[in-house]
């Protein structure tokens, strides 16, 4: 299987290129399709899989076919790092494109993000404290997102993020795509699941 195999457009085959992916990991040839079919993903994965690609690659697609400088993706990470990482990969995609992503978490300056925000951006990747620390400074307009990708959900779980997250959740559209992935699956996170997914499918590893 090549990447070319997935229905990804001519930009992102070329990126992940440049990234020197040759062959898309399991749940990259699993999650890919689905996603850029529409559908809601239940995604049992661990770090190390290549699950990041497997988001935010038809994730990226959906944005350059619907520009528009509004914020249509969010995904939120449990941690600073894991936030990082994932802006770090989406950046190095989304180099040559118009989009622009923005790591929005704590520890480091508000009026940065706020401002970066103000200027427009497409991707937002937060964690849940600082994006609800925004959302109540009404600084960010979350009413156009399409997207919605939890990751690492039995993490934010563990650090006790849920109500958090179901805070950010009412600020969203009722309409969007939702993406929950979780390395386990405690009963928590299933009922968060079957709270936030519409007809799922689940890909498993
Ligand atoms: P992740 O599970 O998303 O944290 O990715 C784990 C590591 O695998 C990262 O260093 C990625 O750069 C790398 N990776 C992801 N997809 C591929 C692929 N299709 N081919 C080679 N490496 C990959």
């Amino acid at each position: 299987m090549k990447f070319n195999e997935l229905h990804l457009n001519d930009y992102l085959i070329k990126a992940v290129q440049r990234c020197g992916y040759t062959t898309p990991t399991p749940i990259q040839q699993q999650c890919i399709p689905f996603i850029l079919a529409g559908h809601d993903i239940l995604g049992l994965a661990q770090t190390g899989t290549g699950k990041t690609a497997a988001f935010i690659l038809p994730t990226i697609q959906h944005l350059m076919a619907h520009p528009g400088k509004q914020i249509k993706a969010l995904v939120i990470a449990p941690t600073r790092e894991l936030a990082e990482q994932i802006n770090d990969f989406t950046q190095t995609i989304i180099k040559h494109s118009r989009l622009q992503s923005l790591a929005v978490y704590g520890g480091v300056s508000k009026a940065a993000q706020i401002a970066k925000i103000r200027r427009g951006v497409d991707i937002v990747i937060a964690c849940p404290g600082r994006l609800l620390d925004i959302c109540n400074d009404k600084a960010i307009d979350l009413s156009q997102v399409d997207v919605l990708i939890l990751d690492e959900a039995d993490h934010m779980f563990d650090k006790g993020f849920l109500p958090d997250i179901r805070r950010i959740i009412r600020l969203l559209p009722v309409k969007r795509q939702n993406l929950v992935f979780s390395a386990t699956m405690p009963d928590e996170i299933k009922q968060l699941a079957e709270n936030i997914l519409v007809n799922p499918k689940t890909v498993q590893l």
